[in-house]
């Protein structure tokens, strides 16, 4: 019998009319003869709507309340489908992440999956039930109830399909796979197959949207095949995110990703000293402020520039790190801007082929477009440029690296 473990996310589960839908589709796989087990999301903007009254009554919510309050929005979702697949004559249950067995670390808003006790689960489908599970959430060893970060219901669903050793694991939302850049603001993009893990671990660290990267992680280590598909269109074939397979990729750039906006903090003038960059980032990182590029110039006359990334939203934080650090780090100035963007292009097949870089530099300088700053890795080559260019950057080189036509 095949057992699949499958992901409806919160624009699926939106309305009372989308939940019934979902359950059709669920409801045809079950009499088909599949062992079927459905992660939920929290429906429609639920989560933000228990965040923002959250801030009404405490401006700044103890995170083991917040967890508790937001732990909610799912288990909502996760009665009503159950409701709907028995108003249709399907056998379900619904659970709660702790009655489903998700254990994970205490750390509240952003816990870790530690192990999937999978005895309550085995138990309901072996009755034949179809399982419905309260996505986003787990249970810490002090029964505390611990939700696993935004967008983190792909993470219970991947690594429920590896605890229960599923034979699929599909996730759903609201556009037919991943593409090979975001289609809102470039039209010709188009749904990819397939695509490696290492490649979607990239394409979701900078910027595409679709899959949350601890997804791709857990699926990674425990070689789960994700198919990605929209629950709007169902039967369209969708992406499948799995071990990169082909031998030699046709194209090479597998796809481009972008962020609309990232903010910068430079520190011009630092003395150039052994353990700067130690002194700048462990005290950011304590802060919570994850650093994305860095660019640290050639010193002249001992002295260099030093300059970051961050979200937006981490731009005061870091600044106030930073401004503390710097009677110690001796810097001239530290300024900041927040008008930048980031595009990157992205594929496996790069890391053995020269000329990528180039291609990439002279297609933004042919539209005009200044680099502020580059950053590589092996599978990966991201850009810095000013915030209202991103749209034509993105369009420009998904032209140059021929991302229309099915590589
Ligand atoms: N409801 C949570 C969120 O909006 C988790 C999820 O959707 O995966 O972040
Ligand atoms: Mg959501």
């Amino acid at each position: 019998m095949t057992r699949t473990v499958q992901k409806y996310g919160g624009s699926s589960v939106a309305t009372a009319d989308h939940i019934k839908r979902v359950a059709r589709l669920v409801g045809d796989r079950r009499r088909a003869g599949e062992e079927m087990v459905v992660v939920v999301s929290a429906m429609g903007d639920t989560t933000d709507d228990l965040i923002d009254l959250s801030k009404q009554i405490n401006t700044r919510p103890p995170a083991r309340e917040m967890d508790m309050l937001l732990s909610t929005g799912e288990i909502v979702s996760s009665a009503l489908l159950s409701m709907a697949l028995q108003a249709d004559g399907v056998d379900a249950v619904s659970l709660t992440g702790a009655q489903a067995g998700i254990r994970t670390d205490a750390v509240s808003g952003r816990a870790r999956i530690s192990g999937i006790q999978g005895d309550r689960i085995e138990r309901e489908l072996a009755a034949g039930r179809v399982v419905i599970v309260a996505g986003f959430q787990g249970i810490s060893d002090d029964f505390d109830v611990t939700t696993l970060g935004r967008g983190g219901s792909d993470t219970t669903a991947v690594a429920l399909a590896a605890g229960i050793n599923a034979d699929r694991c599909e996730i759903y939302t609201d556009v037919a796979g991943i593409y090979t850049a975001d289609p809102r603001i470039c039209p010709s993009a188009r749904p990819l197959r397939d695509i490696g893990y290492e490649e979607m671990l990239e394409m979701a660290s900078t910027g595409a949207r679709v899959m949350h990267a601890r997804a791709v992680e857990v699926g990674a280590l425990y070689g789960v095949e994700i198919y990605v598909k929209s629950t709007f269109d169902p039967s369209a074939p969708g992406t499948i995110i799995r071990k990169e397979t082909m031998m030699e990729q046709g194209n090479k750039v597998r796809g481009i990703a972008h962020e609309s906006r990232v903010a910068k903090v430079t520190l011009r003038g630092v003395p150039d000293r052994p353990g700067i960059a130690a002194k700048i980032f462990e005290p950011l990182a304590e802060a919570g402020v994850s650093v994305d590029t860095i660019v640290q110039n050639a010193s002249i006359e001992r002295l260099t520039d030093l300059t970051f990334t961050v979200a937006p939203g981490d731009r005061e934080r870091a600044l106030e790190v930073v401004n503390r650090l710097n009677q110690e780090l001796g810097a001239a100035e530290i300024v900041s801007a927040d008008d930048l963007g980031t595009v990157s292009i992205i594929g496996t097949g790069m890391a053995s082929a020269p000329g990528y870089a180039a291609r990439m530099f002279r297609t933004l300088f042919d539209q005009q477009i200044n680099i502020d700053m580059i950053s590589t890795s092996d599978i990966r080559i991201t850009c810095v440029v000013a915030a209202d260019k991103v749209a034509d950057a993105v369009v420009a080189l998904h032209n140059a690296f021929e991302l229309d036509r099915q590589g």
